[in-house]
């Protein structure tokens, strides 16, 4: 890794001497030039990559913005800081009266070296820390940039390296208890972690680890030492699977975590006789987070994040923070070392020097670069010339007295800034966790599907329940309020023919007991005179007068009373037809109450088709299109993979087409409520799909109402499902005939020439082409404007109208060629008759298959027939069917064209003339 990326950044390593800027004005000189790391950068932050100075910008979106996975990272050079620790109470006492051997200048981020009293070297660093920064300043400056990093996906790593007592420890390890100013870079990075991650998706876990004499010890398990480094050549990462991990929920637990590793620390230095300061301390801060992302994200010129078409996918970043606390740089002499601690001091030599060479060689882009020398470097092969994000700290002290260990120090640090790595981000595709969820949510709709099926035949059970009772109710009362008005009725009118009867009986009797003594009169008297006789005859004539009239009077007063009765008769014919009327009402009620049924038996036939394609649809792994229903069911060119779905409903649309009756369902068709025609329609569409309902459709007259409806066109879906079903049900050879018969092609043309709607133009061409494919029709289609019809269609462009028109036409041209081989057709072909011949043409070479397809054979058909060969090569058709019978795809087609070709005279002479080889 160190060697890999080296070669990359020649360019930004540069460093380009440059005088102080105080060299001359100050008096003081500078006699050697400033070190100058890398003048673009002066700070920590500027030079983060954009998406990084926010530091949340990636994990608001997404990391691809600007690192891809495989390609090169980011370049992202080591950034170093100097921090000068306070006087300590010894060196106030002894150096009081000598200036610090440095003089910071943080403003400018310099440093100043005294050598002596008139000499001093500058440097310059990323950051400059004075005594008097604060630990939270610290942190901000050094560490929060590489935490933020490390939360974006990257490596990172915070090393301190330094002279013991310069305040290594003081600025990583502090755990801040009394003063929580005090808290040290490991704490606050803690913080920031937890703060930012989401427990439900990320995960944060921790080793500590002491090297000490090339052995790594876990001071989070003691007796656990001599832990191994597993390298991973190929990706070139490196881990300590023997260390304990620890997950990190909350600060608490971490904090203890860092004191129990110090108690850890220092027991194991007591029993190996040495203090903290000879060995390393090595904090691993592992972060895993999951987010969703997608391949295709790119930042547009606002800097905006647009997501294109793909979706987003489960992603899983891992990246590891290392905060590495070195031993001191000292040389072992100084501190007073002897005995065993010279063993230890070439080991800890060891570790440091390697440290320094590999910077060394990175520096100064040697081609090797020792990093296999020691334990820590092999530890730290990303974080320097590796992947990582990395920040040095160098710590300085201000006596005079330790000015050689001071300088070399610094030196270590100004190469380091030199070191360029390549962040890149570390991440996978987290199948894990996206077929867990998928799982899920899979198990979910299955679940939902079932209930909402099962509530569904329950609500429809209860309906059918209530509407049977309703009508059975109904007609119950309406019985027994006739059957009562009915005996109501008779009785009165029993009654009034009874009186009636009684006073005729009554005058009849009269008139008899008046007969009866007129005669005896009569008989009476023979002595009498004439005179008296006469008198006696006019007396009895007046009576008998008298005697009539008031039978007359009684006559007229029975047939009064007679046409009275009569008037109370019809009275009660009143009552009846009243009742009549309520029976109709009834009857009319009891009609609307089973049209309702049958409107919910439909229903439930088109949610039972729907429910079922859910059910395939999730059945089959949710692979192809979701199948939506009606209005692809009902396409006389389903696609094949749907005719699976449709056959395995057969059974339940066949049950429910049962109980609501063709019949029933044609004659919602004419139903005054709109809805219910629409959804009627949409039910005889899709019965009509399948051939064995279209026979019965047809014989129950459902034709002739699909062609009234499209008739009288009062809406775009009616139109368009009507078309469709009419489509379907011209399939069948034997509906064509009676569909023209009926005028249907006419029909068919009038919605061709007003529909915009594509899904209805489909429908019809595709009608029109099943008519065409019928040799019985094919002049009747052109006297009624078939051909004509099918030609506007085009202004529609939509490729599957077009495909249908073309369908059309190679029918049609089939059945032309075939007339003429039959000897049953001589003339022109009413195709170029009609104007096909130009549209042909522009579209043989259509980029469409289908479209091409027909219309190729369409060529082939029209060529066959010698009558149309003139009009075929004015047209331009000549170039087609030469260009067919050499490119076509289809082995059939180009030598059926080539045929064609040789076969005919003209064509044959017309391609001499032109000198084309055949
Ligand atoms: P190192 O780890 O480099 O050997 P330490 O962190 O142990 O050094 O620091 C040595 C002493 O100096 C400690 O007592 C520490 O508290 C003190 N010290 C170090 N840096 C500072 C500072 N910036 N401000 C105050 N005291 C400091
Ligand atoms: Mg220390």
């Amino acid at each position: 890794m160190f060697e890999n990326h080296w070669h990359n950044f020649e360019t930004t390593r540069a460093s380009s001497p440059k005088n102080g800027a105080h060299g001359g004005s100050s008096g003081m000189k500078v006699d050697r030039p400033v070190q100058v790391a890398n003048i673009k950068s002066s700070s920590f932050k500027s030079r983060l990559t954009p998406s990084h100075s926010s530091g949340s910008a990636l994990r608001r979106s997404s990391p691809a913005s600007f690192a891809s996975k495989d390609g090169d990272g980011v370049p992202g050079r080591v950034r170093v800081a100097v921090r000068l620790r306070p006087r300590n109470a010894e060196e106030l006492a002894a150096d009081a009266d000598f200036a610090d051997c440095v003089e910071l200048q943080p403003e400018l981020k310099r440093l100043k070296l005294r050598k002596n009293n008139w000499d001093s070297d500058t440097y310059e660093f990323d950051e400059v820390l004075t005594e008097f920064a604060s630990q939270k300043r610290v942190y901000e400056v050094v560490a929060k940039p590489v935490v933020e990093s490390v939360l974006d996906g990257y490596n990172g790593t915070v090393m301190a390296y330094g002279q013991t007592g310069t305040g290594k420890t003081f600025t990583l390890g502090r755990l801040g208890e009394q003063d929580t100013a005090d808290r040290g870079i490991m704490v606050r990075s803690m913080e920031d972690i937890l703060a930012e991650i989401s427990p439900e998706t990320d995960s944060v876990s921790v080793s500590y680890l002491q090297l000490y004499m090339e052995a790594l010890q876990d001071l989070l398990n003691p007796a656990n030492d001599n832990i191994p480094i597993v390298e991973d050549p190929k990706i070139g990462d490196v881990s300590l699977p023997r260390a304990t991990l620890v997950e990190i929920r909350d600060q608490q637990s971490f904090v203890e975590l860092l004191r129990i590793g110090e108690t850890h620390r220092i027991a194991a230095n007591t029993k190996l006789n040495t203090e903290s300061s000879r060995s390393h301390a090595i904090l691993m801060v592992h972060v895993k987070r999951s987010f969703m992302g997608g391949d295709n994200i790119y930042s547009n010129e606002n800097g905006d994040i647009s997501h294109l078409a793909k979706p987003l996918k489960p992603l899983v970043r891992k990246s590891k923070l290392v905060v590495v606390d070195l031993a001191g740089s000292e040389r072992i002499h100084k501190s007073g070392s002897e005995g065993h601690m010279l063993e230890e001091a070439k080991s800890i030599n060891l570790s440091l020097s390697a440290l320094g060479k590999c910077i060394n060689a990175l520096a100064e882009n040697s081609a090797h670069v020792p990093i296999r020398d020691s334990k820590l470097t092999r530890l730290l092969r990303d974080s320097f010339g590796g992947t990582a994000r990395t920040s040095l700290i160098v710590t300085i002290g201000p006596s005079p007295r330790h000015r050689g260990e001071t300088t070399s120090t610094i030196l270590f640090g100004q190469r380091a800034m030199k070191v360029e790595n390549m962040l890149k981000i570390k991440e996978e595709f987290d199948y894990k966790s996206l077929s867990r969820r998928l799982e899920v949510q899979l198990d979910k709709l299955i679940a939902e599907n079932e209930r909402q099926q099962k509530a569904f035949e329950d609500e429809v059970e209860r309906i059918n329940i209530e509407a049977e009772n309703r009508v059975s109710e109904v007609e119950r009362s309406f019985a027994d309020a006739l059957e009562k008005e009915r005996l109501k009725c008779q009785m009165d009118y029993m009654e009034s023919v009874k009186q009636l009867e009684e006073k005729l009986v009554l005058n009849q009797q009269q008139r008899d007991f008046d007969v009866f003594t007129d005669s005896n009169c009569i008989g009476q008297g023979p002595g009498l005179s004439a005179a008296e006789e006469l008198v006696e005859l006019k007396k009895l004539l007046e009576k008998e007068i008298k005697l009539r009239k008031v039978a007359e009077e009684e006559v007229k007063i029975c047939k009064r009373q007679q046409g009275q009765d009569r008037q109370s008769e019809a009275g009660g014919s009143v009552e009846v037809l009243k009742l009549h009327k309520i029976l109709e009402n009834e009857a009319h009620q009891k009609k609307k109450l089973e049209e309702e049924i049958i409107i919910l038996r439909s229903q439930l036939l088109q949610l039972t088709f729907e429910a079922d394609q859910m059910k395939r649809y999730l059945d089959g792994g949710g692979s192809g299109n979701a199948y939506t229903g009606l209005d692809s069911s009902m396409s006389p060119f389903r696609h094949p993979q749907l005719k699976d779905a449709v056959n395995g409903q057969k059974a339940s649309i066949a049950t429910l087409f049962e109980q609501v009756g063709l019949q029933k369902i044609l004659a919602l068709l004419e139903s005054d409520d709109a809805n219910v025609r629409i959804h009627a329609v949409k039910v005889v569409a899709n019965l009509a799909a399948e051939e064995a309902n279209q026979k019965k459709i047809v014989e129950a007259g459902g034709l002739t109402s699909l062609l009234v409806l499209l008739r009288s066109f009062e809406d775009e879906t009616v139109r368009r499902v009507a078309a469709g079903a009419i489509a379907n049900l011209a399939m069948n050879e034997a509906n064509q005939e009676l569909i023209m018969a009926e005028g249907g092609i006419s029909l068919l043309s009038m919605t061709a020439a007003d529909a915009e709607d594509p899904q209805t133009l489909r429908m019809v061409a595709g009608a029109i082409a099943n008519l065409c494919g019928n040799d019985k029709l094919r002049m009747k289609l052109k006297s009624e404007g078939g051909i004509k019809a099918l030609l506007g269609i085009v202004r529609c462009g939509h490729p599957d109208v077009l495909s249908q028109v073309a369908r059309g036409i190679a029918n049609f041209a089939k059945c032309e060629s075939r007339a003429s081989t039959q000897g049953t057709n001589s003339s022109r072909s009413l195709l170029i008759e009609d104007g096909a011949l130009p549209w042909i043409v522009q579209n043989a070479n259509d980029e469409a298959a289908p479209i091409r397809r027909h219309i190729e054979l369409a060529l082939c058909h029209l060529a066959q027939h010698e009558v149309n060969a003139k009009d075929m090569i004015s047209g331009g058709a000549l170039w087609e069917l030469v260009r067919i019978s050499r490119d076509c795809s289809r082995e059939d087609i180009r030598s059926l064209a080539r045929r064609t070709l040789i076969s005919s005279p003209t064509f044959r002479s017309e391609l001499r003339r032109l000198r084309i080889e055949y």
